[in-house]
């Protein structure tokens, strides 16, 4: 078992700084996370150009526009007739239950602001936490299949416990780095490209990963093998 503090410091020293989450506004962000349910980033920025050139990126705009046009700007995201809804509901949302002022719903205790975004449709914990850590600055750690994936390769407790671990993973995060926004979102990204790079679904490559010496004794000793046969 490591500390959280051992993983950041060795990927931040490999990936450096990784500028995520992009985004030119906080509900653009926002709208980032509901896109990129589902598909790669790539499509989400395509989408998002898409709907900039359309004039369809603000709340307002995205609640006048018929429908049929969100779901033809948001095309490329996939999943187009959901996430039109869900966005139309988001916008919706928070111009009925926060005077449209993104500020006014971000200032509310965390617990309060993720409690009130699971309501709505089509957000479940990691979009939530993408919103809630990347467009409202607040200590909610994401934890996606990424996250999942490493530390439970790891061996470590958090990822091993009932469910997802979903809820056990942020504790083990925010004992270790603490309430620091800037930590949590960068130790989200550097974990999101190492499991681009190393940590694969297939093939992890432990080898070339700044992570190996991370890994318990046991699983050192299988390295070399791909994990999926080892968990099979
Ligand atoms: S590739 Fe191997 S060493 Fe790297 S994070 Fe995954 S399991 Fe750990």
């Amino acid at each position: 078992m490591a500390h959280p503090d051992a993983y950041f410091r060795r990927l931040s020293r490999h990936f450096g700084p990784q500028y995520w989450w992009p985004g030119r506004s906080r509900w653009e962000v926002m709208v980032g996370a509901i896109l990129t349910q589902n598909t790669a980033w790539r499509n989400v920025e395509l989408a998002i150009a898409e709907l900039r050139r359309r004039h369809l990126l603000s709340r307002a705009a995205m609640l006048a526009a018929p429908v049929a046009e969100l779901r033809a700007a948001i095309r490329s995201a996939g999943f187009q007739r959901q996430k039109a809804r869900y966005l139309q509901a988001l916008a919706a949302w928070v111009q009925e239950h926060h005077g449209g002022k993104l500020t006014r719903l971000f200032r509310q205790p965390t617990a309060i602001v993720r409690k009130e975004l699971l309501a709505l449709p089509g957000i479940g914990p990691e979009t939530a936490d993408s919103i809630l850590l990347y467009a409202g600055g607040h200590a909610s750690f994401v934890v996606d299949a990424y996250t999942v994936r490493l530390l439970s390769r790891h061996g470590e407790a958090a990822a091993q416990g009932p469910g997802d671990g979903y809820a056990a993973i942020q504790s083990w995060v925010a004992a270790g780095l603490g309430q620091d926004v800037g930590r949590l979102q960068e130790m989200h990204a550097l974990i999101v490209a190492t499991g681009k790079e190393f940590c694969r679904k297939s093939a992890p490559r432990c080898t070339r990963c700044p992570l190996e010496p991370l890994l318990p004794p046991a699983a050192v000793m299988l390295r070399h093998q791909p994990f999926a046969s080892r968990e099979a």
